[in-house]
């Protein structure tokens, strides 16, 4: 008589969610282009550089311990994303693919 308990249940990578929350507080004070494309490559290369915080959690639940956890994390994340900001700001490819 078992439920399948794990059916709403989703795997997450924290992670994901702490660079979205971060990434616009960062760039804004960089001279980087903050479009969609450039945002998508920053965060990218700034998850690449970051260890994946991996998480279970019920589909569309919110995450009420990340304003804690976000504090643990705030430098780690700040310098990732501002590394990854330069690389794309030098790099950028949302002139070269699209149009
Ligand atoms: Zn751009």
């Amino acid at each position: 008589m078992a439920k399948m308990k794990s059916s709403n249940e989703i795997i997450r990578n924290f992670m994901e969610d702490m660079v979205a929350d971060t990434i616009d507080g960062v760039i804004k004070n960089m001279d980087v282009c903050g479009c969609e494309k450039c945002r998508m490559d920053i965060t990218a290369i700034a998850l690449n550089n970051l260890p994946p915080k991996y998480v279970v959690t019920r589909k569309g639940q919110l995450f009420t311990k990340l304003s804690v956890l976000q504090h643990q994390f705030d430098a780690d994340l700040t310098s990732a994303i501002s590394k990854a900001a330069v690389i794309v700001s030098e790099n950028p490819r949302h002139n070269t693919e699209e149009q």
